[in-house]
């Protein structure tokens, strides 16, 4: 039994290998195998926004992936599901001794990301960020002002909605957290719902 809990715990360290073909984003990568894989925990600003456009840091952040993983041998890391819906792979991102989700939250490059239920590493990007936050490294040099008197949050899922949202007014009673500022909630991993961008 401890050999083998011995082994799961290692086994980043040892598993098996790809090369990065691609970096898609600061948050997605291609694999030689033709996979995708979507890295877990955090969440990176949008290269390509649905209405046109490029979120703030999305640049910065897709360079600095592409710095860590490009061409490079990664280990991954699987937490309770193995893929999302669109098919990607859904792991934590290792090259050498880097941890590239930690480092991009680290550096301001992504927000931590809390989506039960895949959350092993949540408490490590929640401290990364709080930090980036206070030195205002990367993405958090963006200063957004509170423009709502109060934000609506799903405890669940932990997106953030402006009150006028359609899909904050679906949130059950037992689900629903109101917070007074948009950044009391972010500070906790919240992330800002990508249909009414609070
Ligand atoms: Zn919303």
């Amino acid at each position: 039994m401890f050999l083998i809990s011995l082994i799961c715990t290692i086994s980043p360290l040892y598993g098996k290998e790809y090369t990065v073909t691609k970096v898609i984003d600061g948050d997605t990568i291609q694999l030689e195998t033709g996979e995708i894989v979507r890295y877990i925990g955090i969440d990176a600003p949008e290269l390509y926004v649905k209405n046109g456009g490029t979120e703030f840091y999305a640049k910065e952040a897709a360079k600095y992936n592409r710095k860590l993983v490009f061409l490079k041998k990664v280990r991954l890391e699987f937490d309770v599901e193995k893929k999302d819906q669109h098919g990607r792979l859904l792991a934590y991102v290792f090259v050498k001794n880097t941890f590239v989700n930690a480092e991009l939250v680290r550096l301001g490059y992504a927000r931590a990301l809390i989506k039960p239920p895949n959350i092993k590493y949540k408490d490590m990007f929640l401290a990364y960020q709080q930090k980036a936050m206070e030195e205002e490294r990367g993405l958090w040099q963006e200063k957004k002002k509170d423009t709502e008197t109060t934000y609506i949050g799903n405890k669940r899922t932990y997106v953030l909605h402006r009150p006028s949202c359609p899909l904050a007014k679906k949130i059950s009673d037992k689900y629903r957290i109101i917070f007074r500022s948009r950044m009391d909630a972010i500070r906790i991993g919240y992330t800002p719902c990508r249909q009414c961008k609070p």
